[in-house]
Formats: structure tokens, C-alpha cells, sequence
């Protein structure tokens, strides 16, 4: 198999209370793994089969099954990586500055990000990402991505219902609430500089 389910970068238990471990035994475990595994049947004997990366197949694959599961397979991978065990709190010095500039206080972008999380209709996702330069919080629906979407992703938000269906229901609000207990800003961080340097 070409594509393989990356693994959790923390136990799964470890981002309780916020999020449970059932919820990461189905998200990561069926949801996510259903992604990969549906990609590696779908590109089978097509000219995506020899491209070595998701980011290939996502910036490459026109709308259809192709698409959705690489991008919802790299989607994945991201937000793991955008939430973290003792997150939330403060930005690092450099992020802190950015978010100041472009949205006067770190409550501001967050009241920005969970309004956009709450109208964003039916399953997709939300971003922090770098547009022309810029911070800004977009959202997608299914399985879009700012990477098909010529922006530079920061953080990632999943709101499809099975990101928080067994520890909320149907409460979007709360999980948005328990999610700025877990954001990772280091990694958004890492991403801007990361960013900063391509340009
Ligand atoms: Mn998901």
C-alpha cells in the first residue's frame, strides 16, 4: 500500500477531557484509515499511482473521489498535528505579534474562528491560513483544503459531526469551546515560519 495511516503524535487518551479516546478510536482509527485506505484502492492503475506524496494528489486531482480521499487523508493528518495534549493558552512571541496586527487581540481571531467554525453548514472545516500574506480564517466544505485553494494553512479545525458526535453530540459550540483547550499554536507557529520562508 502506497499511502499508510500515519499514527497518532500523542496517546490516545491524552486529550481528555476535551476530546476521548473513543473519539480518537473511530476519528483516527475508521474515519482516518478509511480515507487512506480508499485512496490507495482509487489511484490503483491510474496516473496518480506513481506521485509519492498527498500533496501532489491533492493540488493535482480535478473534484471527485481521488480528491476528497487524499485530501481528507492529508486534512487528517493536519489537524492531529493542530491539536496537542495541555494545548490552548498563548500563542508563542512571533504568532502572538501576527495575530495582534491582523485581528487586534488573540480573542478576537478566536471569536472570528469559532463564528466561522459554527456557520459553516453541514461537514467540513475550518483554517487559520496565510492568504497573500496574510492571516485569515476560511472555511471548507468536505474535504477541501487551503492546500487546493492556493493559501498556506496554519491550524485546521474538523467539524464533520464525527469530530465530536460521541463526547458532544450534537453540541458543535462545545466541542469548538474544548478545542482552544487543545489548539497547538507551536505548530501553527511552525507553519507561519515555515511560510515565511517559502516566500
Ligand atoms: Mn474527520
Amino acid at each position: 500500500m502506497r499511502f499508510t495511516l500515519p499514527e497518532l503524535p500523542y496517546a490516545k487518551d491524552s486529550l481528555a477531557p476535551a476530546l476521548s479516546a473513543e473519539t480518537l478510536d473511530y476519528h483516527h482509527d475508521k474515519h482516518h484509515q478509511a480515507y487512506v485506505d480508499n485512496l490507495n484502492k482509487l489511484v490503483k492503475n491510474t496516473s496518480y499511482e506513481g506521485l509519492q506524496s498527498l500533496e501532489d494528489i491533492v493540488t493535482r486531482a480535478p473534484q471527485g473521489p481521488i480528491f476528497n480521499n487524499a485530501a481528507q487523508a492529508w486534512n487528517h493528518a493536519f489537524y492531529w498535528n493542530s491539536i496537542k495534549p495541555d494545548g490552548g493558552g498563548a500563542p508563542p512571541a512571533g504568532l502572538a505579534e501576527t495575530i495582534e496586527k491582523t485581528h487586534n487581540s488573540l480573542e478576537a481571531l478566536k471569536e472570528e474562528f469559532t463564528a466561522k467554525a459554527l456557520a459553516n453548514f453541514g461537514s467540513g472545516w475550518t483554517w487559520l491560513v496565510i492568504r497573500n500574506g496574510r492571516l485569515s480564517v476560511e472555511n471548507t466544505s468536505n474535504a477541501g483544503t487551503p492546500l487546493a485553494m492556493g493559501a498556506t494553512p496554519l491550524l485546521a479545525c474538523d467539524v464533520w459531526e464525527h469530530a465530536y458526535y460521541i463526547d458532544y453530540r450534537n453540541s458543535r459550540a462545545k466541542y469548538l469551546e474544548a478545542f482552544w483547550s487543545i489548539v497547538n499554536w507551536d505548530f501553527a507557529a511552525r507553519n507561519i515560519q515555515a511560510a515565511a520562508v517559502a516566500r
